[in-house]
């Protein structure tokens, strides 16, 4: 208190002169540890930047499937809340064929594996930025494209099922002798009332149609 009471002396404009010369030296000394101080202060401030950024990578580990690295089920389900009511929207699930027969085949290493290349395929098949692909479960994946018609959706879907198709991933047990997936796709035009939750229920029953009618296919909801 005696500092402040010097400081605010010189600061009101009376002779340093005045002040005692012990005050003078400790004054001195203050002056002589700011660099130090500031030094800190930078420090300070760098460490808190970087616990910033630790925690937004955190939050966003939080949302992501450990194994595919795309979003999770949790991300997908904050994602359904936030999309605003009556926007338009398309809605994909994606599931693989006979994935049981393949893990029994080549084991669920292998299965890993094939699950990640999946994933990554249908990421490569999404264009633009705001559509995202989750894990939904399982060997199931879920893509929401926000403002998407119908027919955008079914070229995304066809573009899914040719990345798929370039994986070459060999699977005897299929049909085709290779890795395939089928994909249900329901749609919510502009001004619709349907709540999302409806979109996805109709998006696994076009799912469930792509299955029975074959596999490795498409099949859209509602059709
Ligand atoms: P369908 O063509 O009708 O979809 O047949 P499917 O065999 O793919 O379907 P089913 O539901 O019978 O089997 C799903 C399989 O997916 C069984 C399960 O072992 C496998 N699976 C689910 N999650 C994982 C995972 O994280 N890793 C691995 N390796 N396999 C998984
Ligand atoms: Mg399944
Ligand atoms: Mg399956």
């Amino acid at each position: 208190s005696l500092l402040s009471q010097a400081l605010r002396t010189i600061r009101s404009g009376r002779p340093i002169s005045e002040l005692p010369r012990v005050r003078i030296r400790e004054l001195q000394d203050v002056l002589d540890v700011l660099p130090d101080i500031s030094r800190h202060m930078d420090e300070l401030n760098t460490r808190s930047g970087q616990l910033a950024q630790e925690r937004d990578q955190y939050a966003d580990l939080s949302f992501r499937d450990a194994l595919t690295g795309v979003y999770n089920r949790r991300a997908l389900e904050e994602t359904m809340e936030r999309i605003p009511a009556r926007t338009p929207l398309a809605l994909l699930m994606l599931d693989l064929d006979f994935f049981k027969n393949y893990n029994d085949r080549f084991g669920h290493q292998a299965g890993d594996a094939a699950l990640k290349a999946v994933a990554q395929a249908t990421q490569k098949a999404l264009l633009r930025n705001s559509d995202r692909i989750f894990r939904y479960g399982g060997e199931e994946f879920t893509t929401i494209l926000a403002g998407g018609g119908q027919y955008s959706a079914m070229t995304v879907a066809q573009r899914i099922l040719e990345e798929v198709a370039a994986l070459n991933l060999p699977h005897p047990d299929s049909q085709t002798g290779r890795l395939t997936v089928s994909i249900g796709i329901a749609h919510r035009p502009s001004g619709d009332d349907q709540d999302i939750c409806e979109v996805l229920a109709h998006a696994d029953q076009a799912l469930y149609k792509a299955k029975t009618s074959g596999r490795n296919r498409i099949a859209l909801f509602g059709e």
